[in-house]
């Protein structure tokens, strides 16, 4: 019998932070062949390397949820991975505040949830708010978040990437999953190859590769782009760390928060603007025909169902389209902002926000799905860089459980 040779044990495809993570995590624990396929020319050119950079504590998320677990280790790990290897972080901590008093009661929800998930939270009233962030605003109380740190996402990203291809993976760029090809091949832009066991990283297409192999059918990638100005330098505002609002805890969206990046710029955003493209960074670039079908389709009866109070996060985000809207936003956390103060930001990200089609709802935990020799990353919505290096051993070990 002829015996063709596999081109790797391991095909991921995506080289974000957890397509590359999760190889990284494989080749160190197996020691086997782990091939790392992405359609661009650098690692980290979506979501991992445009995000807001901010490693978070694991205040929001429910108790006993993945996104819980995975991200109050992450936070830990990344900060000591970012400190071991001389990634400078902003430590600060941050500052989450009210606008108005009805939000107190969420506020107070926050600290308990966080207590619950063992994060290290403290109830501020203004004057021990002044001490933190001198120009934070807020009505009644405010939380402090020790943990929370900031860093730069590329810079990590080349890290990873560095130390992955050190320890043996293997890196193809540009070269675009493009099918199934059958049991153990993919059709790519480079032509066939063959692997043993598929990891599906895809991010803002993983839907489509999940798809390909019958798996989660039911879910729809949504995406949602974060777009951020930058504080002007010369700006009365000083922020040292991250002043955040209370969200809507009904929404996936933290809302428009200031961050200050470990170069000292000030960011403010993201916004997060349903789109019809996948990859439409801007104007009407990325927008293909089916996309913009499926998205209308998707956009239409969310807005009749109501679901997830879609029309609220809908009107609220249009808003923030215009420099005005934005700041309108953003001047409630802060004191003495001034439109002037904002300039354009870094480039916007997009969220590869997942959608069950069945209910219409908005997934918010993290979600691995398994087929035949594949598994497939889902709904790796922050907090998933933060978590990234749990999250990698969580899913290589589903993967063990499987091929035992
Ligand atoms: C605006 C914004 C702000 C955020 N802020 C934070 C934050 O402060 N903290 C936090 O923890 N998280 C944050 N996140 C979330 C975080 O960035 C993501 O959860 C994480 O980066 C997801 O990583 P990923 O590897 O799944 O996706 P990606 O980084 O998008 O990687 C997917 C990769 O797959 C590749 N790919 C796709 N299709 C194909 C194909 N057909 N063939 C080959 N390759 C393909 C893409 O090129 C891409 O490189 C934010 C996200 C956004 C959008």
């Amino acid at each position: 019998m002829l015996v063709v040779p596999r081109s790797c044990d391991f095909l991921v495809i995506g080289a974000g932070v957890i397509g590359i993570t999760i190889a990284w995590e494989l080749r160190r624990r197996y020691g086997v062949r782990v091939c790392v396929i992405d359609k661009e020319a650098a690692v980290g050119m979506h979501a991992s390397g445009r995000n807001s950079g901010v490693l978070h504590a694991g205040v929001y998320y429910k108790p006993h949820s993945l996104k819980a677990r995975l991200c109050v280790e992450g936070n830990k790990r990344m900060r000591d991975y970012c400190r071991d290897r001389g990634i400078p972080l902003n430590e600060h901590g941050k500052v989450i505040v009210t606008r108005k008093e009805a939000e107190l009661t969420a506020l107070r929800e926050l600290y308990e949830r966080a207590r619950s998930n063992g994060v290290t939270v403290a109830l501020l009233d203004a004057a021990e708010l002044k001490e933190i962030e001198p120009c934070a605003r807020t009505v009644g109380q405010a939380l402090y978040v020790k943990e929370t740190s900031v860093v730069d996402p590329q810079q990590v990203m080349k890290s990873l990437a560095n130390e992955a291809v050190k320890d043996g993976v293997e890196f193809r760029l540009r070269c675009t999953w493009e099918g199934f090809a059958g049991m153990d091949q993919v059709r790519t832009s480079q032509g066939a190859l063959s692997y043993g066991y598929l990891v599906n990283c895809a991010g803002l297409f993983a839907d489509q590769v999940a798809h390909a192999h019958g798996v989660g059918t039911q879910y729809k990638i949504l995406p949602f782009r974060g777009q951020f100005y930058r504080l002007r330098p010369e700006s009365k505002v000083k922020v040292r760390g991250n002043i955040y609002p209370v969200p809507d805890l009904r929404n996936p969206f933290l809302g428009i928060h200031f961050t200050a990046r470990p170069n000292g710029d000030v960011t403010m955003g993201p916004s997060a603007l349903p789109l019809f493209g996948r990859e439409q960074y801007e104007g009407l670039t990325g927008v293909t025909a089916s996309d913009c079908l499926t998205m209308l389709g998707f956009l239409t009866r969310l807005w009749s169902r109501n679901q997830d109070h879609f029309r609220s996060i809908a009107w609220t985000e249009l808003k923030k389209l215009s420099r005005r809207g934005f700041f309108h936003e953003a001047r409630g956390l802060v004191k003495g902002l001034v439109q002037e103060d904002l300039l354009i930001g870094k480039s916007p990200g997009i969220r590869a926000q997942l959608v069950d089609m069945q209910t219409s709802e908005l997934t918010s935990d993290f979600v691995v799905e398994h087929g035949s020799y594949s598994t497939h990353v889902l709904n790796a919505v922050s907090p998933a860089f933060t978590s990234s290096l749990p999250f990698a051993e969580y899913v290589v070990n589903l993967i063990k459980e499987k091929v035992q």
